[in-house]
């Protein structure tokens, strides 16, 4: 927690479930990411937080946009950012949305078909287009592999048509998954890509950058690799595949931008033991897989929760969300333990919870209403 933070809770008590976000830690871990790779333009990953006080902010460091729709591309541009700022990274993308896009200015989109890249010529002409290969996504806690992305064969084909079609062939991108651990997916990701990027010059097409995505993980329950070892090692593979001849490069950081930046702050509303034999005591809290905690599935994201008892005697738990439905679960398997005096009524907080919350609250299910949002 930012000293920040600790003195809006202490100041104001907000009801909860909130998310409360630094929006100068935000700021801060920005320009870490961008010290780390100096080389590469930084798009914000829009989906992580689209709010407007972080778009804002974003647009007052010189950021660029990776968004997903024209709703997120007009967030973008309301908050202040040019359009020739913002890249249109959704590879599965509405005519109608395409149309909007280019109207607005937009200039940049990807793909990882050939319907795609048709779209694009007919309704986005002249646009710099970047094709989307299919990487590994090993040591990724949220992988992304199989939904998108096209093999080096396909994009090479694709890439080679699209000047012919009256697109710009601007470059090649990929994603190794959400809150990748492994800096050598990355490297790994690069040589694939590389080596078409240097055929498709050789066969003469003006291809010129390559995006390296998002995926770079946060502090949650574990500790992960700084993003000064990712930054080394993006380095050291681009340098074995180019020389120095680097094509420019793209990074669409979301979590590692805003995640470590929020703090979720939550309501115990019941602790339940099912059989006084079982150690296991059921905590149901305020927020959960439909208040936003959406990256709990699969218990795939590990938050960090503290309450005002930490220090205390520790017993296991599994952690479960306030709705009536029995997907609404948190962990059941990943070991938690919160202190034995916690009761109904206790705050808990959750750390780390600046990305992929807020969007993801359902609308009402139940009845709960979205988690409330603080940016100070
Ligand atoms: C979600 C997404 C990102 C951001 O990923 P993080 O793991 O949050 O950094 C970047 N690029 C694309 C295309 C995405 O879909």
């Amino acid at each position: 927690m930012t000293p920040k933070i600790a003195r809006y809770l202490a100041d104001n008590q907000p009801a909860t479930p909130c998310l409360i976000l630094d929006v100068d830690r935000m700021e801060d871990n920005f320009r870490a990411i961008r010290r780390a790779l100096p080389l590469a333009r930084v798009y914000y990953a829009v989906k992580a937080n689209p709010a407007r006080p972080i778009l804002e902010r974003l647009v007052k460091l010189e950021s660029s946009f990776d968004a997903a729709s024209f709703e997120e591309i007009a967030a973008c541009m309301e908050a202040g950012a040019a359009p020739a700022a913002i890249s249109y990274g959704n590879t599965v993308k509405k005519v109608s949305a395409i149309r909007a896009a280019h109207a607005a200015g937009v200039t940049m989109f990807a793909f990882d078909s050939a319907e795609e890249l048709e779209k694009l010529a007919e309704h986005a002409p002249g646009a710099r287009v970047y094709c989307r290969i299919l990487v590994g996504n090993e040591g990724a806690d949220w992988p992304l592999s199989r939904k998108f992305g096209t093999t080096v064969e396909l994009a090479r084909d694709l890439m080679t048509r699209a000047a012919g079609m009256g697109l710009d062939p601007y470059g090649l991108s990929f994603h190794v998954g959400s809150q990748q651990t492994a800096t050598a997916t990355y490297e790994a990701a690069i040589g694939k890509v590389g080596m078409l990027f240097t055929d498709l010059k050789d066969a003469g097409v003006n291809v010129r950058m390559v995006n390296l995505g998002g995926g770079f993980p946060i502090r949650y329950r574990d500790e992960v690799p700084g993003i000064d070892a990712f930054g080394d090692a993006i380095m050291h593979a681009m340098t074995e595949c180019f020389g120095n001849a680097l094509p420019e490069m793209v990074i669409e950081p979301g979590r590692s931008v805003v995640g470590s930046a929020g703090l979720v702050c939550a309501e115990v509303v019941l602790v339940s033991r099912r059989d006084p034999a079982d150690p296991v005591r059921w905590v149901y809290l305020d927020i959960g897989r439909f208040g936003g905690l959406a990256e709990t599935e699969g218990e795939a994201i590990k938050y960090q929760f503290t309450t005002e008892h930490d220090g205390g005697e520790t017993g296991p738990v599994a952690l479960a969300g306030p709705t009536c439905d029995g997907a609404d679960i948190l962990y059941e398997r990943s070991n938690y333990r919160l202190p034995l005096a916690l009761r109904s009524g206790d705050q808990v907080q959750i750390r780390a919870a600046g990305a992929y919350v807020t969007t993801y609250a359902s609308q009402s299910f139940n009845g709960f209403a979205p988690l409330a949002e603080h940016y100070i």
